[in-house]
């Protein structure tokens, strides 16, 4: 067994900011984690805990066959999840060999922070969901959204580099305007993470984010970690962290800081449904899988448009949205529900849906559909 050591995080001045990076060596070989933020969240970077690389730096342990040796101030309280429960599961899960985590520095004690309320504005339909339901008149005055957050984690590009810096900043500027209608602050956080790790996004996206949220620990309280999938579908998947977000949350919180998996009851056609009540959405909503603006075309913009086309809520986004593309996509996608809901649950929940609305099939679809079915057999 190789192991990993993570050594004592510093906060260092940037071409754009701050950086709040720590070293690790891995089988001998060092390097360096880093979480940048702009000039006046200088003060939120926390140094004082390695919990933010311990996050991030445990799936690499994994990867190489490490354990890991903590060799700064640590939450007790994540030793302790990670240990008992975290790692001997995802050795399990993920068919890995178990590995522990070493730390002569663990602590109990709470860090002060400036109890704010956070949540990842990606403008997304899990995150619209997250914001309606955090920033109504039924949310607790203490569970309200207080700050936005956007990061450079894996989602803009898995592997990082320039091509994804670059996508993560053109989207920066795309849902600022939506942060400051809604008269909150938005934090964007850089990060190597995804040169270091070298790992997918989709298997490993909930500690990438949570993370890139730990680093900002002395700011938040409360973090709400969008679910991407019902609790109707949680399963330990060996490929998909997301499924089973529910008891990760747990897993990653500290004494001073808690994450919940927001809306995790709800199915994604329910939060489709939210967000097209939403307003802001008919100017921000934003799914598309290209860069840029929603193509209409895509198979999440098609998804998203023949969903809020269910509730009638079409002309409402049909500003922010091609619908050319749309229509000339419609009826292969609902061929594609028709032959393919049994192994996809976004396709079954908007089957169920379409059945419920007492949807007119279209004959190209029904028959598209059987030719499908029979291409999958072959
Ligand atoms: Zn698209």
């Amino acid at each position: 067994m190789g192991l990993l050591t993570i050594y004592q995080p510093e906060i260092l001045e940037s071409k754009n900011g701050f950086r709040l990076q720590a070293s690790f060596k891995i089988n001998g070989k060092e390097d360096t984690l880093w979480y940048e933020v702009d000039k006046q969240y200088k003060h939120c970077l926390t140094y004082e805990r390695a919990d933010a690389f311990l996050v991030a730096l445990f799936l690499l342990a994994f990867k190489n066959q490490c354990d890991i040796r903590v060799e700064a101030p640590l939450s007790e309280r994540l030793m302790y999840t990670f240990n008992t429960y975290l790692l001997p599961l995802t050795a399990d899960v993920r068919n890995l060999k178990p590995i522990k985590i070493f730390c002569d520095f663990a602590i109990n004690k709470p860090l002060d922070n400036l109890e704010a309320v956070g949540t990842g504005l990606s403008c997304g339909i899990d995150s619209f969901s997250t914001i309606c339901n955090h920033l109504t008149e039924q949310c607790p005055p203490n569970y309200k959204i207080t700050h936005f957050t956007f990061f450079n984690a894996g989602s803009n590009g898995s592997l990082g580099g320039e091509k994804a810096r670059r996508l993560f900043k053109k989207r920066v500027e795309m849902v600022k305007p939506c942060a400051q209608e809604l008269g909150l602050e938005l934090i964007t956080v850089d990060s190597n993470i995804s040169e270091v790790l070298e790992l997918g996004f989709y298997e490993t996206h909930t500690y990438r984010n949570l993370s890139a949220s730990l680093a900002l620990q002395k700011l938040f309280k409360t973090y709400y970690y969008s679910s991407s999938y019902s609790l109707k579908h949680f399963e330990l998947k060996p490929n998909s962290c997301g499924h089973y977000d529910f008891f990760n949350m747990n897993m990653l919180s500290t004494e001073g800081m808690s994450f919940f998996s927001a809306c995790p009851y709800h199915t994604r056609v329910e939060k489709t449904k939210m967000v097209s009540k939403f307003k802001l959405a008919y100017k921000y909503l934003n799914v598309c899988i290209r860069d840029g603006q929603n193509c209409g075309g895509c198979e999440k913009c098609v998804r998203t448009l023949f969903t809020l086309e269910l509730f009638g809520k079409l002309n409402e986004f049909s500003r922010i949205f091609n619908l050319q593309n749309y229509y000339r996509e419609r009826q292969k996608y609902i061929a594609k529900i028709l032959a393919r809901h049994r192994s996809d649950e976004y396709m079954q929940e908007i089957l169920e849906e379409m059945i419920k609305m007492n949807f007119k099939i279209p004959i190209y679809s029904r028959l598209a559909s059987k030719y499908l079915k029979v291409k999958s057999v072959v």
